[in-house]
């Protein structure tokens, strides 16, 4: 059965299994096991690594999806594994609950974003693994476990899990009462940004810039909290001219054009950065968040200290500066508090994320392996689902306990079943 991720750039041709039920997921792996086969649990593909390629058997959890059991007073809410994230805040925004923080769109699968640290922004918030209350595991040899602090080992390991201990089938998240937030968006000059970039990390709830290569142009959003009666939404024409239409159709067609005639790329970046002019609206914290992405591209986003965002944006602009290469995406930069998760990225250090995007169709090589190089200098740990080179070796220095991750995949996984060609590059076969 022919698979392939979203951005296109990997696919294989594994058996998919779809099991109906968490029994199933474990009679599944269990047959597996005895028969010497590997599995792979995949989310929704939107991983730009192979992390979740699969050389034998694709377990698709489409079918666990949607919420086990709410509590609204405390907010602990029960959910399937292979929930998207759309159904997830669409059923949390009826039970007046809300995930504490997302990323910048709502395609994955609940227990596929967090096996990789997907994270969204903020000073004071961990990525969306921070909310996991428990979660319950298949683990290799077939049997099912409930993951939680009272086991505080496999909990550290298991919520930014890759993967590779075992299929998880239900997850808890501790969720927050419903709220609103005011997103304040905006251009600006990277000259002025950056040097206060820190304060506005700290200023707000949610900060994160846009940054136009080739340009010193930028465009800012900083989403807080508003009250519940605040309403100040966004005109329905100036959603679709700013979402839809400029950060869509009319940027997808600019990329066709630029992968055509490179020399055009910096007087579009210098129109796209003041294409976006500012706006201010209130809505739901899972609007504000999400965003459409219709173009496909592919990205390479990596965690360094928070101080270190300023050197890292610099020295990237110079090399955009020197090389004249045509990039035609914004660089996002992010920030998120530090957490105890072990191959989380936030793993006990405040960071900084800075994320480079190229079309498809153009060639990322030469821009992401000096992006790499620019990380390096400040001990950049990688996102997990998005493009990087970097092997155990290197990952063992970055994730302080990346050993006692590899021991306890040992551990849990010494045949095996779980495995494929990338975590056997990033934990070692
Ligand atoms: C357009 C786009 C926007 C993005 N925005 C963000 C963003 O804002 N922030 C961010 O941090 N990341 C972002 N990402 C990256 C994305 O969030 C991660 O790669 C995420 O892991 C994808 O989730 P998925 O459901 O597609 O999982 P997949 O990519 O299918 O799988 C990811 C991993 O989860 C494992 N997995 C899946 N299901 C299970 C299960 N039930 N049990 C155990 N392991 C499982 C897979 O084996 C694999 O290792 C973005 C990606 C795209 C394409």
């Amino acid at each position: 059965m022919a698979w392939s991720n979203w951005a296109g750039n990997v696919a294989d041709r594994a058996t998919l299994r779809c099991p109906r039920t968490p029994q199933e997921v474990a009679e599944e792996v269990r047959s597996a096991a005895d028969e010497g086969r590997r599995v792979r649990p995949v989310g929704s593909g939107h991983s730009f690594t192979p992390i979740a390629q699969a050389d034998d058997l694709r377990l698709d959890l489409r079918h666990l999806s949607g919420i086990v059991s709410a509590d609204r007073a405390t907010g602990r809410v029960r959910v399937l594994a292979g929930t998207p994230l759309r159904v997830l805040n669409q059923a949390l925004d009826l039970l007046g609950l809300a995930m504490p923080n997302l990323g910048d769109i709502d395609a994955q699968t609940i227990a596929g974003a967090t096996s990789t640290g997907t994270h969204g922004t903020g000073a004071t918030l961990p990525g969306l693994a921070g909310a996991i209350a428990g979660l319950r595991l298949v683990t290799p040899d077939g049997s099912a476990r409930w993951v939680d602090a009272s086991e505080p080992d496999l909990f550290a390991a298991a919520r930014v899990g890759l993967g590779a201990l075992g299929i998880i089938t239900e997850i808890e998240l501790a969720c927050l009462p419903a709220y609103r937030l005011r997103a304040v968006e905006r251009p600006d000059a990277l000259d002025a940004v950056l040097p206060r970039i820190q304060e506005h990390f700290d200023a707000h709830r949610h900060f994160e810039m846009y940054w136009f290569p080739g340009t010193r142009r930028v465009q800012t959003k900083a989403n807080d909290l508003v009250a519940d009666d605040v309403q100040e939404p966004l005109a329905e024409w100036r959603r679709r001219l700013d979402d839809e239409f400029l950060s869509n159709t009319f940027f997808g067609a600019a990329q066709r054009v630029i992968t055509r005639v490179p020399r055009t790329v910096l007087p579009f970046n210098e129109v796209a950065a003041r294409a976006l002019s500012a706006r201010t609206y209130t809505a739901p914290s899972h609007e504000v968040f999400v965003t459409p992405r219709s173009v496909r591209f592919v990205e390479s986003e990596y965690a360094v200290p928070r101080e270190a965002v300023a050197d890292v944006l610099t020295d990237l602009a110079a090399w955009v500066e020197r090389r004249r290469e045509p990039i035609s995406f914004p660089v996002e930069v992010r920030v998120a508090a530090p957490d105890d998760m072990w191959l989380s990225t936030g793993y006990g250090r405040a960071n900084a994320y800075v994320a480079v995007h190229q079309f498809t169709r153009g060639d990322h090589r030469a821009y992401f392996a000096a992006f790499e190089e620019i990380v390096a200098a400040h001990a950049g740990r990688p996102h997990w689902g998005k493009m990087h080179a970097l092997g155990a070796a290197e990952l063992s220095v970055l994730y302080p306990r990346h050993g006692d991750f590899v021991a306890l995949r040992d551990r849990l996984d010494p045949d095996r079943v779980l495995t494929n060609a990338y975590l056997d590059r990033v934990l070692g076969a």
